[in-house]
This record gives C-alpha cells, structure tokens and sequence, in this order.
C-alpha cells in the first residue's frame, strides 16, 4: 500500500455530527491518515458505533448538541482529557430546513442558523482556547455548502448561516494567525446523505415532479456531469486543509461541487 501523502500521526481531530453522512466519512479519513478522532454528535449511539467500528485506542464517541454552550465545552474538555490535546476541529454538523420565507417560523430561523452558526462559534472558542494552551497552531474547518456561495429558494436559514461561516472563518484566520491556527471552509455541492434524501420528496411534492426529476433538473440541474458529490469526496478536501502545514493557507472557501458552483 502506498503511504498516505498527508500524515496526522499525533495529531487529535473533533468532528462533529460524525455519526452520520459526511462528518462520518470525515472521521474515518481522519483516522486513515494517521489522526485519533472525536465523534461527536448528538445520536451518542450511532457515534459509539462508528468509534468501535475505526479500532480501539484512535476514536472516542462524545455526545454534544453543538447548540449547548455547556455541552460544547464539556465535549472538548472530555477530548483533551482522553487524547491530551486538540488540533483539528471540524465544524459539521447541520440538518435543512425547506420552506418559503414568509412562511417561515422565527423558532425554525432560529433552530437552523444556531446548528450550523452559533455551533461553528462555539466549538471555535473552545477548541481555540486548547489550541492557543497547546501552543503548536491547529486547523478550523467549517463544513460549508455550495449555498456558502449561491443561494436556492426555501432555505434561507441555511443559505444565511452557509454564508456566515465564511465571514467567522476570515475573522478566525486574522485571529489564530499568531498561534498558527488556520480556518478555512469545505463548500460542498449535493451529497446524497439523509440531509439531502429527506429534502427529495419534498421537493417532488412542492415541485409535483417525480424523485428523478428532482434529482437531475433541480439539486444536479448546474452540475458539469449531473454528478452527486461524494462523503469520500468531501472529506479528502477536509483531509488537505486539515494536514496543510502553514499560515499560507488560511481564511479561504474550497468549493466541491462537480462544478455546480464556479468561482
Ligand atoms: P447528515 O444528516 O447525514 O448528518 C448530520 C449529523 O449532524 C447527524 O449525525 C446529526 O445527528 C448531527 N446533528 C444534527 N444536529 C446536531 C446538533 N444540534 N448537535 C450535534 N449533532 C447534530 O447530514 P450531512 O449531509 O452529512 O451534513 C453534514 C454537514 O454537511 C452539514 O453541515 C450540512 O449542512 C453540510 N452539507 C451537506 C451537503 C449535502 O448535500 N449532504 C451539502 C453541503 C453541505
């Protein structure tokens, strides 16, 4: 077997809501490169499954809601403890929500732009805080989306948050230059992941158009081949900015989408 080209031996990595979908397959790229890994989420025991699953000794479950300050900060102090130190957050976890704005709730507002924005804040102030004791620089990575960049109807809870990550990245990239702690978002296009497969009924009824339909002339309508992005896909672009070795790289958006989005 060719060695990894990105080693993180040593290193200790929280991802979360790694029990499912692309922050699953972030955990175990993590752990393919060389990485112990966090998994935390909401769902403890599908986590412990998936950390039972990577071997004993590189992956610990933590049940966090990323939305609980004091959940967060109980998951990352857990980490510390179990692993003696954090280098990589990955900031992932998220649900959608599919409805016009005037019908929109500000309880449904507020509960989507908390999971993936004032989550992305809080596992950044915690993991910060260890890195900046640890002294040796860490990596921030946001799970954005293609709607970081572009904007669909009936989703503007998470097309706002989507697009705020990129402004909280900037800031913490000027912030954690000085302790070497870099953050930099993945922007993915559709990954077919429970997120994604609850929205397609959804549209077919809204749309009245079959599944198919859905699928090929609205989520990979602007798509270069019509392509679903993959889990694999995603997580070697969290593995490149996870393993990347300097400031150089910091504050930037990495968009992977087959091309549904072009920068
Ligand atoms: P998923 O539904 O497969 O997984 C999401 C995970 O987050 C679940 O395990 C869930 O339990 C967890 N979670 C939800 N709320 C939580 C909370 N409050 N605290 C802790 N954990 C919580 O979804 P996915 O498609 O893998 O999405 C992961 C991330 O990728 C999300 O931020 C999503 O917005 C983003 N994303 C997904 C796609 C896609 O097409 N699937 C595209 C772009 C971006």
């Amino acid at each position: 077997m060719q060695p990894d080209a990105v080693t993180l031996q040593g290193r200790v990595a929280l991802v979360t809501g790694a029990a499912s979908g692309i922050g699953a397959a972030v955990a175990r790229r993590l752990v393919a490169a060389g990485a112990q890994v966090a998994i935390a989420d909401l769902d403890l025991a599908q986590a412990e499954r998936l950390a039972a699953s990577l071997g004993s000794g590189v992956a610990i479950a933590v049940a966090m809601d990323v939305t609980e300050e004091a959940q967060v900060e109980a998951g990352v102090a857990a980490v510390v403890q179990q692993f003696g130190r954090l280098d990589i957050l990955v900031s992932n976890a998220g649900v959608q929500h599919v409805q016009p704005i005037v019908e929109l709730s500000l309880a449904d507002w507020r509960r989507v732009t908390a999971i993936h924005l004032d989550a992305a804040f809080l596992t950044t102030r915690a993991a910060m805080r260890a890195m900046q004791t640890q002294g040796a620089g860490g990596s921030i990575i946001y799970m954005g989306s293609v709607h970081s960049k572009e904007a669909s109807p009936y989703k503007a809870p998470y097309v706002a948050a989507k697009h705020a990550l990129i402004g909280l990245a900037k800031v913490v990239a000027r912030e954690g230059a000085v302790d070497g702690i870099r953050a930099n978002v993945v922007c993915p296009g559709f990954v077919l992941t429970p997120l994604v497969q609850r929205q397609i009924p959804e549209h077919a009824a809204r749309l009245g158009i079959s599944e198919d339909a859905v699928r090929s002339q609205v989520l990979l309508k602007d798509t270069v081949d019509g392509e679903f992005t993959t889990v694999e896909d995603v997580a070697e672009a969290v593995l490149f900015f996870a393993g990347f070795g300097s400031n150089a790289l910091t504050g930037q958006s990495l968009v992977v989408s087959h091309g549904w989005s072009m920068q």
